[in-house]
């Protein structure tokens, strides 16, 4: 992440992660200095230094549908990845190893859309690894199919319920309506996939690449297929 003046003494975790500013913009990144075996515990969330949060913020991490904490602390400095080496689970706070285990010099990464259901800015992924999502945002507005299969934390799959049931209703009763427009922010090749499927179901969306981005097909539209109903309603 971007260089940020920390009002917490450091080192916060001393025992467990190292913070290394590295390159000419100074970004931030976090090793480990432990051996964790799969699922272990790395750290806990504790109180303090984490406090309650009014509202998502950078250096907030989403505990709940409607809960927020803050960090106060180094475990800020943890990373995205979208093959992480960390799990945030909000239902136990705690920090654990991924199914990898941890060793150490690690990078320490999480998936941030794991715990963060919207966020301000989406932002390009240079993780690097085969699998990633190349655009991430929060949670709400990732394509379905990029979340499949990951480890999300059970508010996650709540409002992930949430959305999809809306969201039927919504092809159902509202003919047309757009929602929110946010696939400005999806990869091309998620969209293109898309546009193939919706190809054969859909006589009114524009499938031609753009059209499909300007018309506004939102996301929440894009995974009315999280119940199996293949079938777009207009
Ligand atoms: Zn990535």
């Amino acid at each position: 992440m971007a260089p940020l003046k920390p009002y917490w003494k450091q080192p916060s975790h001393p025992d467990v992660q190292d913070v290394v500013v590295s390159g000419a913009d100074f970004m931030t990144k976090s090793l480990s200095k432990v051996t964790v075996p799969p699922f272990g515990l790395f750290a806990k969330f504790e109180f303090p230094p984490c406090d309650v949060a009014d509202k998502a913020t950078y250096a907030t991490v989403q505990m709940g549908k409607d809960e927020h904490l803050n960090l106060n602390s180094d475990l800020l400095y943890i990373n995205h990845s979208c093959e992480p080496s960390l799990h945030f689970d909000m239902g136990s706070m705690r920090i654990v190893a991924g199914p990898k285990g941890l060793r150490p010099g690690d990078e320490l990464t999480f998936f941030y859309p794991s715990t963060e259901w919207d966020m301000a800015q989406p932002f390009d992924c240079f993780c690097g690894k085969p699998t990633c999502k190349r655009v991430i945002s929060g949670a709400k507005d990732m394509p379905f199919e990029l979340l499949k299969g990951l480890w999300l934390n059970d508010h996650i799959h709540d409002l992930l319920e949430e959305q999809a049931s809306s969201q039927q209703y919504q092809l159902g009763s509202v003919p047309g309506n757009d929602g929110g427009v946010r696939s400005a922010q999806l990869p091309e090749a998620v969209l293109n996939g898309r546009a193939e499927k919706l190809n054969g179901t859909d006589a009114n969306v524009d499938t031609q690449g753009l059209g499909l981005l300007r018309r506004g097909v939102t996301s929440r539209e894009m995974s009315g297929e999280m119940g199996g109903d293949t079938t777009v309603r207009v």
